[in-house]
C-alpha cells in the first residue's frame, strides 16, 4: 500500500481547489481527485462578474478555474485526473481509503467537494434526445443553435442567465415556467424580459421531447397546469435549467446527508459525522451555491482538515503542523448566542 496522505481531496470546482490551495500552502501536500472533467460547474459558464478581483467585466468561468488549479498547483497540490469511485472508512483514527477504480489511495482526512450536477426532468426523449437537441448548458452548446426555435425549462436565474446567453444566438427562446410567478431575481427576471428574442410561456410543464425523421430534437409536449390542456411547441433545442443536485452518492451512508442528498456538517464547521472527513462547497450548500462561498467553504474545510491532524491524538501529526496554533477545540467551540 503507497504511503498514506495527509489530505485527499474529492472534486474540483472553487471548493475542492480552494481547500487544495490552503492546505498546500500548509505544506500538507494535498492530493486532488479531480475528476476527467476538471473546474465544476464554472468550466460551464462564460462571463462570471461577481467574483471578486476581476473587474472590468469579471473573468471567463474556466480561466477562472485554470487560475484557481495552477495557484494550488505552485504550492504543490498533485491531480489525479479521474473520478474517486468509493470511500471507505477507516475507524479509531485509522487512515480513509478513497478508491479511484482499482487504485487504493489512504489518507488521514478527506475533503468531500464534489459539487452538484444539473437536475433533470424525468420525462420522456430527455435521455434519449441528450446531445441531439437536449442540454443542460447553453453556454457551452448555444452556438449550435443559430437562428433556431428554442425552449428554456425553469423559472429560476439560471433559466434566466441561460435565455439572455441563447437569445444571442437562437432566433427565438421560449422559457417554460411552470408557474405564473418566476424564483429568478427581479434584476435576471427584468434583463430577460427586456430581451426582444425572448417569450415567457406558463404555467407549463413538459409531458414529454419529442424527435423528428432525422431523430434530432423537433418539438415537446407541454402541458397548462391548470387546465391540463396539452399542445406541441416546435423546437430545435431545449435548455432544462431547473436547478442542482448534489453529487454525493459516493457517501451514500458513509456521512450523514439530509432528504435531498446535500452532505450534513456540524454547525458552522465543514465535519461531517464522520472524523477525518469535511464537506464543502455546492456538496453541502443548498442555499447560497456561488462560486466565492463555495471557495470561502473549501478554505473552511482546509482549516478543519489542519486542525485535526494537528489536534487529534489518534491521527499522526504531519511534521508541517507540530507545535502550531492554539487547540483546535477553542476554535470550534460552538458560539453562544448573545
Ligand atoms: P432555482 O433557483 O432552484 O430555480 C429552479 C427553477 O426550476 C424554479 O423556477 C423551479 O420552479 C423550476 N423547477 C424545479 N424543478 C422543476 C421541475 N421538475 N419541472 C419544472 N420546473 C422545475 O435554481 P437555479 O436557477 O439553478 O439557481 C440556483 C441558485 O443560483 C439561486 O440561488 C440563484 O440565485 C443562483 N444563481 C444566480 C445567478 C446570477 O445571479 N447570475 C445565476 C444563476 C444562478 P419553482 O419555482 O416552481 O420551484
Amino acid at each position: 500500500m503507497a504511503d498514506i496522505e495527509n489530505v485527499i481531496i474529492v472534486g474540483s470546482g472553487p471548493a475542492g481547489f480552494t481547500a487544495a490551495l490552503y492546505t498546500s500552502r500548509a505544506n500538507l501536500n494535498p492530493l486532488v481527485i479531480e475528476g476527467w472533467m476538471w473546474g465544476g460547474l464554472l468550466q460551464q459558464t462564460t462571463d462570471v462578474e461577481n467574483y471578486p478581483g476581476f473587474p472590468g467585466g469579471g473573468i471567463m468561468g474556466p480561466e477562472l478555474m485554470q487560475k484557481m488549479r495552477d495557484q494550488a498547483e505552485d504550492f504543490g497540490t498533485r491531480f489525479i485526473t479521474d473520478l474517486a469511485t468509493k470511500i471507505e472508512p477507516g475507524r479509531d483514527g485509522e487512515p480513509h481509503t478513497v478508491w479511484v477504480g482499482d487504485d487504493a489511495y489512504r489518507a488521514r482526512t478527506v475533503v468531500l467537494a464534489m459539487g452538484a450536477e444539473h437536475k433533470k426532468l424525468g420525462v420522456p426523449g430527455e435521455e434519449e434526445l441528450g446531445g441531439r437537441g437536449v442540454s443542460y448548458c447553453a453556454t457551452c452548446d448555444a452556438a449550435f443553435f443559430k437562428d433556431k426555435p428554442t425552449v428554456i425549462v425553469g423559472g429560476g436565474d439560471s433559466a434566466m442567465e441561460e435565455a439572455i446567453f441563447l437569445a444571442k444566438f437562437a432566433s427565438k427562446v421560449t422559457i417554460v415556467n411552470r408557474r405564473d410567478e418566476f424564483r429568478a431575481s427581479k434584476i435576471m427576471f427584468e434583463r430577460a424580459r427586456a430581451t426582444e428574442n425572448i417569450e415567457f410561456l406558463t404555467p407549463y410543464v413538459v409531458e414529454e421531447f419529442l424527435a423528428g425523421d432525422g431523430g434530432a430534437l423537433d418539438r415537446a409536449r407541454l402541458r397548462h397546469t391548470e387546465s391540463g390542456e396539452t399542445r406541441e411547441l416546435p423546437m430545435s433545442g431545449a435548455f432544462i435549467a431547473i436547478g442542482h443536485e448534489p453529487q454525493s452518492e459516493i457517501v451514500d451512508g458513509l456521512v450523514e446527508t439530509d432528504e435531498d442528498g446535500y452532505v450534513r456538517t456540524e454547525g458552522r464547521s465543514t465535519r461531517t459525522s464522520l472524523p477525518g472527513v469535511f464537506a464543502a462547497g455546492d456538496l453541502v450548500d443548498h442555499t447560497y451555491r456561488q462560486a466565492v462561498t463555495a471557495a470561502g467553504s473549501g478554505c473552511q474545510a482546509a482549516l478543519d482538515a489542519e486542525w485535526y491532524l494537528r489536534d487529534n491524538l489518534a491521527v499522526q501529526t504531519p511534521a508541517a503542523l507540530e507545535g502550531t496554533g492554539d487547540l483546535a477545540e477553542e476554535a470550534w467551540l460552538p458560539t453562544s448566542p448573545s
